[in-house]
């Protein structure tokens, strides 16, 4: 973070401080060697149907879940929402949205610790 108002300050007298500022021979440039491509050839990006609309955690726990809408048509498209109580039932959470009735992609799903005492 900057703070200099000036964006090109005044160069200092350099008349009586004269310094070249030729760089150190060198007898041979650094050899670089490509490197070589990490193989990832079996990780192509998933496409967008499979963004995680159901994400598998575990049975009868409650989690905080963030989840976004990915419907182009839908008002809420990319509005990431998180539901601070989010109940797994049989180990499957899905996200509905309030809007458009599809299912939303889960960005994350986190086990509330402690888990909240419902009665
Ligand atoms: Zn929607």
């Amino acid at each position: 973070m900057s703070t200099e108002p000036n964006p090109s300050p005044a160069p200092p007298d350099s008349l009586a401080d004269e310094q070249p500022t030729e760089p150190p021979l060198e007898t041979e440039p650094p050899v670089i060697e490509p490197e070589p491509e990490p193989e990832e050839e079996a990780a192509p990006p998933p496409p967008e149907e499979t963004l995680g609309l159901a994400v598998t955690v575990e049975p009868s726990t409650w989690y905080e879940v963030t989840s976004v809408c990915a419907t182009q048509t839908c008002p809420n498209l990319n509005t990431a929402t998180t539901e601070p109580l989010v109940y797994s039932n049989a180990g499957t959470i899905r996200m509905v949205c309030g809007l458009c009735g599809k299912f939303r992609p889960i960005l994350s799903a986190v086990k509330l610790d402690p888990q909240p005492e419902m009665s």
